[in-house]
């Protein structure tokens, strides 16, 4: 272990312990050592993002300076990048605030819409996976309103669904510089939707979104259960529609398997092209990860790629990362990068993904086993306490060991979100209060991640 990284694993222990966990966790655990530069003094470190980099640079600085000091007896000047491995907490930060120096902001409708300029078409890799999804998406990009509409997309966590939504918003703004288009999630539809109610401007913000050209909505699925919003929102719809004006969608089910979402607003979203997005199939893997690579200098060798593509199939956002990864630590020790190596520096990474391919389905039959139950009841409406409990640590296990979302556990246990959520949150209260609880939840995990 090179000087550098020593250094930065003592002061990240200090600052740890200096700080509150969860700020620590947000903005300091991900960074890592880049190098030393004694000639001129200064300490090199990587964010995952510009946003931590700017964020640390302003509010951290001061106290990584001193902790780098106290672990290495020398003083530094602290530099920080925005070109680390993203990690999943960072790559949650809202869009708009996440990419301020990247993106474009261009002013309709009064939003800014920022466009990745690393999402584009030119960038996505095409393959059995996506390939009517990617053919949709550029036919709407050339034609917007006249080709399928609403184009619908779905499909699982990490699979391209915002990629493609931004690389149809940058090709129409492209071709029509002047085109209104606005990228949204719905969650910031709601948003924007509950400030215009309570600013009383809710006419201008219909006028606005009414208006453009081009509406993309990310994650529709967050509509589900917003009655108000929603409501809004299928107005929008029409207005645009009848205008023959674009809309796309985004999420990770199918209209007719979003729940609490009016019938008339999931018959619309059908009225287009539905399609879906699926995990990429091996090469695929290993052609998004050259691709990936394109924008580095140091090249992998293949049997490393293959490793990669191997070990991590169901999402390409970790296969992304596992690649920075080993970039980042060829470019801070400059050493020659080996599959053992590689392999070493990524277990983590693989076992996470192991972990992920335990399936909701098997979880719900190894609990209804351990509590003698049957697997029925996890689906039902009953409520004894013999029951309900199993089933909340079903739920809570499908949230911990799986990669489905929210609403997917829902559906699979035949409830709503929220109440997934309310199961997480009391079985983890209980774990924290109840030892022989928690080794029971701990056998249960150990069990079904045993292959
Ligand atoms: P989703 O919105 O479906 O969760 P994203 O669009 O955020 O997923 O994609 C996750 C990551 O994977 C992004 O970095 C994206 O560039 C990359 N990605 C997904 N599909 C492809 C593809 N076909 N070609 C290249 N990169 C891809
Ligand atoms: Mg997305």
């Amino acid at each position: 272990m090179t000087e550098c990284k020593t250094i930065w694993s003592a002061a990240q222990k200090r600052l740890s312990k200096t700080l509150d966990r969860d700020s620590y966790q947000r903005f300091l655990a991900g960074v890592s050592p880049v190098a030393i530069d004694r000639e001129h003094g200064v300490f090199s470190l990587a964010a995952p993002n510009e946003l931590i980099a700017l964020w640390l640079e302003a509010n951290y600085r001061e106290l990584v300076t001193d902790a780098i000091r106290d672990e290495s007896g020398e003083s530094f000047e602290v530099k920080f990048s925005g070109d680390g491995v993203p990690t999943p907490a960072a790559s949650e930060t809202p869009r708009r605030q996440s990419e301020p120096s990247k993106s474009k902001p261009a002013k309709d409708a009064g939003y800014t819409s920022p466009y990745r300029p690393d999402f584009t078409f030119d960038s996505f890799v095409v393959g059995n996976n996506n390939r009517i999804v990617h053919a949709a998406a550029r036919a709407v990009s050339e034609a917007p309103g006249k080709a399928y509409n609403p184009l619908f997309i779905y499909g699982g966590v990490g699979l391209g669904k915002t990629h493609l939504l931004q690389a149809i918003a940058s090709e129409v703004h492209r071709r029509r510089p002047r085109a209104k288009i606005n990228f949204l999630t719905s969650e910031e539809f709601v948003n924007l939707y509950v400030e215009a109610l309570q600013l009383k401007k809710l006419a201008q913000f219909r006028r606005q979104v009414r208006s453009l050209d081009l509406l993309l909505i990310d994650d529709v699925h967050f509509f589900e259960g917003k009655v108000g919003s929603s409501e809004e929102f299928f107005h929008t719809f029409n207005a645009l529609h009848n205008a023959h004006k674009q809309i796309v969608l985004a999420s990770d089910r199918t209209p007719q398997q979003m729940n609490g979402l009016e019938q008339r607003l999931v018959s619309r979203f059908e009225w287009g092209l539905s399609e879906q997005i699926l995990p990429p199939e091996f090469e695929t893997r290993v052609a998004i990860l050259k691709k990936k690579q394109e924008a580095h200098s140091i090249k992998l060798s293949d049997d490393i790629l293959y490793l990669i593509a191997n070990r991590i199939p169901s999402n390409i956002r970790n296969l992304e990362s596992a690649l920075t990864k080993l970039i980042m630590n060829i470019s801070a020790f400059g050493c020659d990068m080996t599959v053992d190596r590689a392999e070493e520096l990524l277990r983590d990474k693989f076992e996470s993904e192991a972990v992920k391919m335990v399936t909701i389905d098997a979880i719900q039959r190894r609990v209804a086993e351990h509590f003698d139950i049957r697997v029925a009841d996890m689906m039902s409406r009953k409520r004894p306490q013999n029951i309900a409990g199993p089933r909340m640590i079903a739920m809570y296990l499908s949230r911990k060991l799986t990669n489905n979302s929210l609403p997917a556990i829902g559906d699979a246990f035949n409830r709503n979100h929220a109440t997934i959520m309310h199961a997480v949150e009391t079985v983890e209260n209980r774990m924290h209060d109840d030892d022989g609880f928690r080794m029971t939840i701990g056998a249960l995990k150990r069990r079904l991640r045993s292959p």
